[in-house]
């Protein structure tokens, strides 16, 4: 049949897998959050009636380990049920009818939302997941990659910059230097803040760090939302001389005011938003001037339709996106079809975690090389499900097709 003569792709089931997936004790890592020696992931699954099925992901947390029994059953209970016998074509649509629940019907016809209270956290995150796996879902009927559905690629390779650098000032250089032989890596991110204890500590980090990789390599810093006002201000005048190429977070994201005087005050480039999700919360990132990178992520932020409204938005204020990618190949799959079709994503996070799922969950996941990942051109997400893997660390009792 030729593609004009594509009917619907009704949607016959949205599944929710939790999975937990334990890093092996020499891949753990120490930071702010504690010893991370697990990885969780909601891995969602849209089954259609042409066979064909989409998957997604959605994240209960901004780093590794987080409960994800709440964003399961928001999946399946909440709103996977009301897209039951609706066209999986329609993913705006569907997106609207997650956000706005009841009153879906009364938003499109208005022409803005009126969401449900639950508007930001697991329930977004789980629409998000459910978005993420209907442009899977879509881009396969279609036989085209999810970025062609989205107006089509700006670029063929996307840089990629190696997302860890957890080690103390004596074996931080080591560190980062080693993920070079992973990947070819130019671009490193490294994490500062409560962890350290003090600003001194931090600081001689950084310039271990920048010692070890030299000049030329591109290096960010990653405060989580530790500092104060005052730390953050220090820091990025004492970190002048090791010309970072942003500092991530420096306070608590519930005050972005702070973050704006942060900016304001310093000449290092201001990166944020992981936790942020919609739209709607970026405009308010931008309009107080919290942020010169963005930093949606699809599984938390609302999907891929989201992330992509996010990029217009951050285009219209020149504003360059580096999507937070600290997830699985399915996530890290999405980044990329993001990449290809918005020219404002500049570079992408690639986990230097343990997380086993990164290597496994998927055949043939994307592999750096010379600091660029390649963007796929298969249809959909381009991803292939290792069913033993999901089989293997779900932890929902049941089984099946994933
Ligand atoms: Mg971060």
């Amino acid at each position: 049949m030729s593609a004009a003569g594509l009917g619907p792709l009704t949607i016959r089931a949205v599944r929710a897998i939790p999975l937990r997936c334990p890093l092996p004790k020499d891949r753990c890592h120490t930071s702010d959050f504690g010893r991370q020696d697990r990885f969780d992931l909601v891995l969602v699954v849209v089954e259609t009636d042409q066979g064909i099925i989409g998957h997604g992901e959605a994240k209960a947390a901004v780093g590794s380990a987080g409960e994800t029994a709440a964003l399961a059953a928001a999946v399946e209970r909440d709103l996977g049920p009301a897209l039951v016998g609706r066209d999986a074509r329609d993913v705006l649509a569907l997106w609207e009818a997650m956000y706005s629940g009841p009153r879906a019907g009364h938003a499109l016809r208005a022409g803005w939302p009126m969401p449900v209270v639950d508007r930001r956290g697991a329930r977004v995150a789980a629409l998000g997941g459910i978005d993420i796996a209907l442009w899977d879902a879509c881009g396969q009927y279609l036989g085209l990659a999810v970025h062609r559905l989205l107006g089509g690629r700006c670029r063929a390779h996307i840089p990629v910059y190696a997302s860890g650098g957890w080690a103390g000032p004596e074996s931080i250089g080591e560190e980062l230097a080693r993920y070079v032989d992973s990947g070819g890596f130019t671009a490193f991110k490294m994490r500062v803040g409560v962890m350290d204890g003090d600003l001194d500590r931090a600081l001689g980090r950084v310039a271990a760090a920048r010692r070890a990789l030299g000049d030329d390599a591109d290096l960010f810093a990653d405060a989580h939302g530790t500092m104060t006002v005052p730390q953050a201000k220090a820091f990025c005048a004492r970190a002048a001389e090791w010309h970072l190429g942003w500092l991530e977070e420096p306070t608590a994201v519930d005050d972005l005011r702070a973050m704006a005087e942060v900016r304001q005050a310093c000449a290092i480039p201001i990166a944020a938003g992981e936790s942020e999700a919609t739209r709607f919360a970026f405009r308010d990132l931008i309009l107080i001037g919290g942020a010169d990178v963005l930093q949606p992520d699809p599984a938390i932020c609302g999907g891929l339709t989201e992330a992509a409204r996010i990029a217009v938005l951050g285009g219209a204020h020149l504003r360059t996106l580096a999507p937070h990618l600290w997830g699985s190949p399915v996530l890290f799959a999405a980044g990329l079809q993001l990449a290809a079709a918005c020219p404002n994503v500049t570079i992408l996070e690639y986990s230097m975690g343990g997380n086993p799922a990164l290597h496994a969950l998927v055949e043939e996941p994307a592999v750096p090389r010379g600091g660029l990942v390649a963007i796929p051109e298969l249809p959909g997400l381009g991803v292939r499900i290792q069913s033993d893997f999901v089989e293997h660390h779900r932890i929902d009792g049941r089984s099946g097709r994933a």
